[in-house]
């Protein structure tokens, strides 16, 4: 896992995986927790987390558009994403919570449709730098989990309409960053119970705790 660099300034830590694996069911109370044991804590989330970058979500999950486009536009939205929220709450000390970044569109628009990691590379260098989670919780499940579950819980968007091609090529995409960046990385069996996975998480919240209380001391 990613060290933090500075002792006073947050954690960025963010929540990945295929529509319907269930990190968002998780997000909130992650939140939680971290605020129950002291920590100030910015919950947020991508494509999103500002005015703009609603707006663009809506966008990027009803309109068709060009590959090169719905890249430009998830970079975009992060872009203010990162300015406007992310970067200033990590610096007055809070921890950040992201239902996805970038991992997200290595998954989706680099291996899902099939862009490939270079030019993602590129704006990832362009608009983050040397910046990345210090923790990612990959949330991993079957097609036939992730589509039942979707089925009963939601109308599909636009890439939850994809079809099951799509979808394994978006998990084998999340698996190809998880051997980027291991030491980033905890995956979670999304098969589980939700009170096992809030056991899995809790515990590795309290890892991430104790070094950063370590850190301060
Ligand atoms: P995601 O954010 O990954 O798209 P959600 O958290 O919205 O997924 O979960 C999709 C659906 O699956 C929701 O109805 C949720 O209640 C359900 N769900 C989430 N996690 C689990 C789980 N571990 N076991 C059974 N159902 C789950």
């Amino acid at each position: 896992m990613t060290e933090p660099t500075q002792t006073n300034t947050g954690l960025f830590l963010t929540f990945e995986g295929v529509d319907g694996a269930g990190k968002s069911t998780h997000v909130q109370w992650a939140k939680q927790y971290l605020c129950d044991r002291g920590v100030a804590v910015c919950l947020t989330r991508e494509p999103g987390g500002t005015a703009l970058g609603e707006q663009l979500r809506d966008l990027l999950l009803t309109e068709p558009m060009h590959l090169e486009t719905e890249t430009l536009l998830m970079f975009a939205a992060r872009n203010e994403h990162l300015r406007t929220v992310i970067e200033p709450a990590l610096a007055a000390g809070q921890w950040v919570v992201c239902d996805r970044f970038t991992d997200a569109t290595f998954a989706y628009q680099g291996a899902g449709r099939a862009l490939g990691r270079d030019r993602i590379n590129q704006l990832a260098q362009w608009v983050h730098p040397g910046f990345e989670p210090n923790r990612t919780w990959l949330f991993d499940v079957p097609l036939e989990v992730a589509r039942q579950r979707l089925s009963d819980a939601r109308e599909p968007d636009r890439f939850e309409r994809e079809q099951a091609d799509f979808f394994k090529r978006t998990r084998e995409g999340y698996l190809q960053c998880v051997n980027a960046s291991p030491e980033r990385f905890l995956t979670v069996d999304g098969t589980q119970s939700i009170e096992r996975i809030r056991e899995v998480l809790a515990a590795d919240l309290d890892t991430l705790l104790r070094r950063a209380s370590k850190g301060r001391g």
